[in-house]
């Protein structure tokens, strides 16, 4: 069985190999294989993944909102956020699913026994990934989703994802936050925000707060490093990229995916490559 990795660029994505270790480890005889698409080529690509029998696609950047505007059914999460990073390819046509969100949580579960119920957070970026944070953050019980946004309109809707939960805020609102997450792809290596400090003062945080940077290049970024010299607990961001991808195995698969596995393959590629990974 065949599963695709869709983006443009995507020639440097950690999904093939994540899966790939995923596969092996399940003794599966599946592959996960990169193609690079055209944007133009998109509604060509997505009909061909079902005629050529594939079992599935990781969807990533630019192409997670065209695929949910694209497939024939989408799951309640992918609906509200009108993005897919998972496309299942079922008899009956093809179904978006976005695993950004969960995957978040269980890296948050997982990495740093953080649960947001109840707890005051804070997310940093309007963008796919901090949607997917802010509605995931609400689903989990959180108390309050400040999001912090560059575009108050962006940021607006962000917020409104998490319901009565959700607001706007700014920069001093980090002072009372349990938890603080760099959403935007500010200090992310190979890019042109690698200088960049996301848009909290790490001065901002100290002792009894949660600082998380879904930026996993580099590991630990500059700003966890800030955040943990302030005495906040830190977490990078390749905890979400492993969990994202694990539940994509298991959607496709409806195995339990073994996630230590995947977790050591992406650890020993990144101590041997120096480019700007993509999920
Ligand atoms: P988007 O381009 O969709 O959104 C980026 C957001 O960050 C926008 O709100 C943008 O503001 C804001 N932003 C961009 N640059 C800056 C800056 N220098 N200072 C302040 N705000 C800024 O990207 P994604 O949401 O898809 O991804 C964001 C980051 O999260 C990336 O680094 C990505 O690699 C990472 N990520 C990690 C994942 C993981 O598994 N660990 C999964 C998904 C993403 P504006 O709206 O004004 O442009």
């Amino acid at each position: 069985m065949v599963v695709g990795v869709i983006g443009d660029p995507v020639a440097h994505s950690r999904s093939p190999t994540l899966h790939n270790a995923a596969f092996a480890a399940l003794g599966l005889d599946w592959v996960s294989v990169a193609f690079p698409v055209a944007p133009g080529a998109l509604d060509v690509a997505l009909p061909g993944a079902r005629a050529l029998g594939l079992r599935g696609l990781s969807v990533t950047m630019p192409f997670k909102e065209p695929v949910a505007a694209a497939v024939d059914r989408t799951s309640p999460t992918a609906e509200r956020l009108g993005a897919v990073n998972c496309v299942v390819v079922e008899p009956d046509g093809l179904v978006g699913h976005n695993t950004d969100g969960a995957g978040f949580l269980a890296a948050l579960r997982r990495g740093a026994e953080f649960d947001p119920s109840g707890r005051r957070c804070l997310v940093a970026g309007a963008g796919g990934a901090a949607r997917a944070v802010v509605l995931a953050l609400a689903g989990a019980g959180a108390g309050e989703v400040i999001v912090l946004g560059r575009a108050p309109a962006r940021a607006a809707a962000a917020a409104a994802l998490a319901g009565a939960a959700g607001r706007t805020g700014k920069p001093s609102d980090a002072r009372g936050a349990d938890l603080v997450v760099n959403a935007t792809p500010a200090g992310m290596a190979g890019t042109s925000s690698a200088a960049e400090l996301p848009p909290v003062d790490p001065a901002l945080l100290g002792h009894g707060q949660l600082a998380v940077d879904l930026v996993y290049a580099p590991r630990p970024t500059r700003w966890l490093q800030l955040a943990a010299g302030q005495g906040a607990r830190t977490l990078d961001g390749l905890g979400m990229l492993v969990h994202q991808a694990a539940l994509q195995i298991e959607l496709w698969t409806g195995s339990p995916a073994p996630v230590g596995a995947m977790w050591h393959a992406v650890t020993a590629r990144r101590s041997r490559g120096a480019r700007a990974p993509r999920s």
